[in-house]
């Protein structure tokens, strides 16, 4: 279709990762956010699985190449106890500067909340998060998670904190931005090839 190869220009490519303790509906979030419907068999993801999708964020066309991951944990308020140390594995194994949102997810089981909004508001906070609270059975804030993750990262670019043509940055320029990079303002393009990843 004449829409999906227009659609492959982008200005931008941003890895995203999707950790968590297992059950706590991360693989569901992917799903809900690339084909905006509910995964209802609960399939344990194997290993890792993956999903891109391009969304406009403030007139940038950027895509999103997400990982799932697998884990073995079982779900229950240690979930959210779980936190700190997911947050001490993605910091040390990706970078400092990553761009971290922690989903609340299954916000429709309201009944059952074990955390309130308030603790893990403060715990964002506290560990300069964006939060959101989301469900993907219902598809409420899920696009909004992935939008506003993506856009943080877009300003953390034009403010010069990320550097995409900096190696494990999980940012690349994308056709678009490479050709208006190439423009003769500027001395150098980046190499596309950088990053083997
Ligand atoms: P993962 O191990 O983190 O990938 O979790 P899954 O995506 O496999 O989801 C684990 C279970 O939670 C499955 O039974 C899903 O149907 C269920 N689930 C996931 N997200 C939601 C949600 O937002 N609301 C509800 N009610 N159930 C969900
Ligand atoms: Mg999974």
């Amino acid at each position: 279709m004449s829409q999906t190869a227009m659609s492959e220009t982008y200005d931008f490519l941003f890895k995203f990762l999707v950790i968590g303790n297992a059950g706590t509906g991360k693989s569901c979030l992917l799903h809900q956010f690339i084909e905006k419907k509910f995964k209802d068999d609960s399939n344990h993801t194997i290993g890792v699985e993956f999903g891109s999708k391009i969304i406009n964020v403030g007139g940038k066309y950027v895509k999103l190449q997400i990982w799932d991951t697998a884990g073995q944990e079982r779900f229950s308020r240690e979930t959210y106890n779980a936190l700190t140390n997911w947050l001490t594995d993605a910091r040390m194994l990706a970078s400092q500067n990553i761009v971290i949102i922690l989903c609340g997810n299954k916000k429709d089981l309201d009944a059952d909340r074990e955390v309130t909004f308030l603790e893990a508001s403060r715990f964002a906070q506290e560990n300069e998060l964006m939060f959101l609270e989301t469900s993907a059975l219902t598809g409420e804030n899920v696009e909004e998670a992935f939008v506003q993750c993506a856009r943080k990262i877009l300003n953390k670019i034009e403010s010069g904190e990320l550097d995409p043509e900096r190696m494990g940055s999980g940012i690349q320029y994308g056709d678009a931005a490479l050709r208006q990079l190439r423009s003769p303002r500027r001395a150098q393009a980046p190499n596309a090839q950088e990053c083997g990843c």
